[in-house]
């Protein structure tokens, strides 16, 4: 079985796990505990969590907030912002293809009195820097913008509209979910971008761990930010609760991986994608249609329509090979949002599936599709 839902989600690589596995068993401390040794280990532990995923993002260590994922993430900056910001203004923008976890947060807010706008995207699934320029407001308090999508692949021009948002001095978050371990950045290198979400999941880390990074000199932010979680003040005051350790070491782990790999990775998943590419054309032809832009692009996401199939169906005949998806894991009841916002039909939609490579498939393993 080969499995190609690897933007939905990954298995922990074995070191992950292994790194894991004391902190569930015999280092069970609480780190927010004092004195003994169980509670130092796990304090130690998660601070060595931190630094490496500050070195992956390259930001500082304090900049690090540990969240369940990035539905928190996303939750508590676009929540906790606003709710900061009220009084300065009411305005909100984001995008059409924003994950749920973003979209649904924002039109919740709609529904207390924060005003929404959300940018449509181009053929490619891209927001430009201009519709940006042009949709913020003198009341615009918060700007959410995904970095890379996950059904497309496209990457949005966060650099861009990080400077944009710097000169006109409002709030940039951006779901970074997707492109962690699939892009070369440094948040050092992007004073305008404020605040990103990711989850550990997407790149062979734990499920239920991610984190929110928020800029610390910004705005003079932490730590009035309003949180999310209220309680035993862990992680700055920004997020209560007993810190799962055995999560986070993963996480840290996993960090550590995907930046010491960065680019062999990105290597390896871009020659994947062509080759997937070239088969999928040797096989099916003009029977297909590809929906992903051809550059800018996170490597290693292919969405391809079946014309005259149905992709449900397709997706059940495949499974016992082939594991893949629809589309995005997290709403594949409903069709495409994102899909639909790049101009597709609701047919074309419907025969849509989404191929997302791992580095660690071997070319020869895609040979597979020769056989369909
Ligand atoms: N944002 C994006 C772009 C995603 O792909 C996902 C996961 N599919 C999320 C947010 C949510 O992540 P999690 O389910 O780990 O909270």
């Amino acid at each position: 079985m080969l499995y190609l839902d690897n933007s939905a989600t990954t298995p922990v690589h074995p070191e992950v796990k292994e790194a894991m596995l004391p902190y569930l068993l015999e280092q069970f401390g609480n780190p927010s505990s004092k004195y003994y040794d169980y509670a130092t280990t796990a304090k130690d532990a998660v601070a060595n969590a931190r630094q490496a995923v500050a070195n992956l993002l390259h930001c500082k260590t304090d900049e690090v907030i540990f969240t369940s994922g990035s539905t928190e993430s996303n939750n508590f900056i676009i929540k906790g912002i606003t709710d900061q910001r009220k009084d300065l203004g009411k305005h909100i923008i984001t995008t059409a293809t924003e994950h749920p976890s973003v979209l649904e947060t924002c039109k919740y807010l709609q529904t207390i009195g924060f005003e929404l706008t959300i940018l449509p995207v181009n053929i490619n699934g891209r927001v430009s820097v201009e519709q940006v320029r042009a949709a913020i407001r003198p009341d615009t308090i918060l700007l959410t913008i995904q970095w890379g999508n996950n059904e497309l692949g496209t990457l949005n021009p966060i650099a861009e509209i990080a400077e944009l948002c710097e000169e006109q001095n409002v709030f940039l978050h951006s779901d970074a979910t997707q492109v962690i371990g699939k892009i070369e950045f440094s948040l050092e290198d992007m004073p305008g971008l404020q605040a990103i979400s990711i989850s550990a999941h997407k790149y062979f880390g734990p499920k239920g761990v991610g984190v929110a990074y928020l800029k610390q000199d910004a705005y003079n932010l932490y730590p009035d930010i309003t949180p999310l979680f209220h309680g035993g003040g862990q992680e700055y005051g920004l997020r209560s609760g007993t810190l799962a350790v055995h999560n986070i070491v993963g996480m840290g782990v996993a960090s550590k991986i995907a930046a010491t790999k960065l680019k062999h990775n990105i290597e390896q998943l871009t020659l994947l994608e062509k080759r997937l590419v070239e088969l999928l054309q040797q096989q099916f032809g003009s029977n297909i249609k590809f929906n992903q832009p051809s550059t800018n692009k996170i490597p290693g996401i292919v969405s391809v329509q079946f014309i005259g199939l149905n992709n449900e169906i397709l997706v059940k005949k495949l499974a016992p090979i082939i594991a893949v998806s629809t589309g995005s894991a997290c709403s594949s009841a409903k069709p495409s949002h994102v899909l639909a916002a790049i101009g597709l039909s609701l047919n074309e939609v419907r025969q849509t599936i989404r191929f997302s490579l791992s580095p660690y498939i071997e070319l020869e393993e895609l040979n597979i599709f020769k056989e369909l």
